[in-house]
């Protein structure tokens, strides 16, 4: 079944201490419906400027993703620039222009309407919303978001997390959204303000699934070196919501899987400056990763 992912599109600037890039793909979208496109068809809800290059553009096309739902518009691409200290845990945001995607508000095409599988990536909560508005009757809504909606919009994300089935988020996020200190406690208090299920992203230590079965949690795939972390949780939440669609049911065991779909997916996405990793990832590099991690994990 398609997957239906709407986000951020844009050009990112990103410095590590080793190595700058400029204008490298980059948006919450791009890296999630990239990862997605690995398990199921997806079908891509964003806007480029007209100084998007084509060769990014070629990146969609070659995963097969549809692309009738991208507005090309007159202005800047959105573009964000940031640095990683050492620790890449640790990253500041060195500028962030909106450009087109600051008043665009997405008009799904008729084709799309149906999708059941939809992941809102980070963005806008009023522009998540929009786009549930638009949708017929969708099976699972995954919802991804970060600190600054819960800083700015903090109500339209209240409202917005009562319409999604999953709630995507990393621990500080989720401690700062709900003013609690345990990741436990706040993702079970997350799960009373609308979602069915939660997942709590806690970077290189993992994720932990909360649902009314319980709790499930996995170590993040371990990494002798990480390149680039930009788009680790986009891609989590692609793959995911992927698995998911693939399958075409998203209960809790199914969930588990996809976890661990997720968290493979990511993992290759760090091992270089943007998508270039995924670019080049085959069938089989995931299945021989997929099994090296069930014996790391222990899992079944
Ligand atoms: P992540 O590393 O998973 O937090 O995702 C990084 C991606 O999010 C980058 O490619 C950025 O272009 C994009 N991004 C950064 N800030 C925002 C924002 N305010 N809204 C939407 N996307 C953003």
């Amino acid at each position: 079944m398609p997957v239906l992912v709407v986000g951020s599109i844009g050009l990112d600037d990103i410095k590590t201490t080793t190595e700058q890039h400029k204008s490298l793909l980059g948006g919450s979208a791009s890296y999630a419906a990239i990862a997605a496109s690995f398990f199921a068809p997806v079908r891509l809800v964003g806007i480029v400027g007209h100084d998007f290059p084509a060769e990014h553009k070629q990146l969609f096309l070659k995963r097969k993703i549809d692309l009738t739902g991208l507005t090309e518009a007159a202005g800047e691409t959105f573009r964000w620039s940031g640095e990683y200290e050492a620790d890449m845990n640790n990253r500041q945001t060195l500028g962030l222009n909106l450009g087109v995607f600051e008043n665009y508000t997405p008009k799904l095409p008729e084709s799309f309407l149906d999708t059941d599988f939809i992941l809102l990536a980070n963005g806008a909560p009023q522009l998540q919303a929009a786009v549930l508005d638009q949708l017929k009757s969708p099976k699972f809504v995954v919802a991804d978001t970060m600190d600054l909606w819960i800083t700015i919009a903090n109500e339209p994300l209240r409202e917005l997390i009562k319409r999604v089935n999953l709630l995507i988020l990393n621990d500080s996020e989720a401690k700062a959204f709900t003013g609690l200190n345990n990741v436990i406690k706040a993702g079970q208090l997350l799960r009373t303000w609308g979602p069915q299920y939660v997942v709590i992203k806690k970077g290189e230590h993992g994720a932990i699934l909360f649902g009314q079965e319980g709790l499930f949690a996995i170590p993040a795939f371990p990494l002798e070196e990480v390149f680039d972390p930009t788009g680790a949780g986009d891609c989590f939440a692609g793959g995911l919501v992927g698995y998911c669609a693939s399958k075409g049911q998203a209960d809790f065991e199914t969930l588990k899987k996809a976890l661990v779909q997720g968290t493979l997916i990511a993992s290759f996405n760090v091992e270089s400056f943007s998508t270039r990793r995924l670019d080049r990832l085959t069938e089989n590099d995931l299945m021989q990763r997929a099994e090296n991690f069930r014996k790391i994990a222990g899992l079944a």
